[in-house]
């Protein structure tokens, strides 16, 4: 199968591509599971560590650390240098105006949950509406209904497509003089749909209604411009991104930003604390109560510089090629189906084999050494709209290879003799 060449991603256009030297950068790639070499496919619950991150953190704990931002001493400046130095890093990877406008939370989820319990506790009211997609995650849903029951707030729920891509025109009918927010992912971590979502955000706003863009799964594949997106907030967790767990961000408009009232209260969101009133300080600390995960946003902005050195246009190459083999590999195979059909996807493919459990293919892999998700992945409302529980998921880095997809079929192909 040759990948397709129309969007300029065909391999033969990028020597750069060196699979084997990239899978040299992550030590776990070398790994024997159950007796096998690993073939790690699941990437996107949680990306594997390159060396750069891994030494990245060993240094900062075993050199560098200290608390940040209220020391005078040497160690506690150069953290909170290599601290802010890593928000700055990561400004400059979203193409964010400004570093205060990245705010460093524990995870996309977190991200999520700040603006709902900040932004949305104070601008959304009873019969306000927040309109989703069916292909959210649970971060992306749960939140929000929430809100449902603490303000009255309505969620309307947009709907995809038999091939998982969002109905475009259903999900304009659904906005409305109500609708207060659009929340919606960049792509799907179940279907792999990648949304229009620069053409979405233009429609939401022309309307006057801002924009959070969930960015957990597109930020491991794309090349994120949230100023050419115009989103009014994105978010994304490090783990999936190649760097640590524990680590994400929240970005937002300053404008937006500065005008949310506090997350958490507590040290470092304070500018002076007194039983007659407590003021705060401004962006980016004011989102930051308590001591942050410095090794983490430090490893962080260790895994973009790494990312940035491999290079979008390698990576978007290489993804491609994996995405395409591995779909016209796992076509042959006799009672499987593939959901997410989308035309733009990210590397990532849901399937089932008709008459054996998602979860019995999971384990099957595994005794190859085959790591796939089985499950619900996180998104119980998208699988209901295609009458199912859930799927196994292979979903895929730079650093895979079509050898790698070949193990999964000859594994596929070996459990279907022996559970059919
Ligand atoms: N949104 C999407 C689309 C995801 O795929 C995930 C994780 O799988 C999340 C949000 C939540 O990310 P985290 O658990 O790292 O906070």
């Amino acid at each position: 199968m040759i990948p397709n060449k129309s969007n300029g991603t065909a391999l033969a256009d990028h020597p750069e591509v060196d699979v084997a030297a990239w899978r040299k950068d992550f030590p776990i790639l070398a790994r024997e599971v159950n007796g096998k070499p690993l073939v790690y496919l699941d990437n996107a619950a949680s990306a594997q560590k390159p060396l750069a991150v891994i030494e990245r953190i060993e240094r900062y704990y075993s050199q560098e650390h200290a608390n940040i931002h209220r020391g005078v001493h040497f160690l506690s400046q150069e953290a909170t240098g290599a601290y802010e130095a890593a928000r700055e890093t990561v400004a400059r990877y979203f193409n964010a105006a400004e570093a205060r406008e990245c705010i460093f939370t524990r995870g996309a989820t977190e991200a999520i949950n700040l603006v709902a319990s900040t932004w949305g506790e104070a601008n959304l009211h009873t019969g306000d509406e927040i309109l989703l997609t069916v292909m959210e995650h649970h971060a992306n849903i749960v939140p929000w209904q929430l809100l449902e029951s603490r303000l009255g707030v309505k969620l309307v729920v947009a709907p995809v497509s038999d091939a998982g891509e969002l109905l475009i025109d259903e999900w304009e009918k659904l906005i409305g003089p109500r609708t207060k927010l659009v929340a919606l992912c960049h792509a799907s971590n179940s279907l792999g749909t990648i949304n229009p979502a620069k053409e979405l955000i233009a429609k939401a706003h022309a309307h006057g209604i801002p924009v959070l863009l969930d960015g957990a799964q597109s930020s491991a594949h794309l090349k994120i411009d949230v100023r050419d997106l115009d989103c009014d907030w994105f978010v994304c967790s490090g783990h999936k991104l190649f760097g640590p767990t524990g680590i994400g961000v929240l970005y937002g408009k300053a404008e937006l930003l500065g005008a949310m009232p506090p997350y958490q209260g507590g040290g470092d969101m304070i500018e002076r604390v007194s039983f007659s009133g407590t003021t705060f300080r401004g962006l980016p600390e004011l989102f930051e109560a308590g001591t942050p995960n410095i090794a983490g946003a430090i490893g962080l902005a260790a895994a973009l510089d790494y990312v940035e050195s491999i290079g979008h246009p390698a990576i978007a190459a290489q993804e491609a090629d994996l995405l395409a083999y591995a779909t016209a590999q796992l076509e042959q195979i006799e009672g499987l189906t593939i959901y997410g059909r989308a035309a733009r996807k990210v590397a990532l493919i849901s399937f089932n084999i008709a008459g054996i459990h998602p979860n019995d293919i999971g384990t099957m892999l595994d005794s190859d050494g085959i790591a796939v998700r089985t499950g619900h992945h996180c998104t119980m409302p998208l699988w209901e709209r295609f009458g199912l529980t859930g799927t196994a998921r292979a979903s895929f880095a730079f650093y895979n290879t079509r050898q790698e997809i070949d193990a999964l079929v000859a594994s596929l192909n070996k459990l279907r003799k022996l559970f059919l």
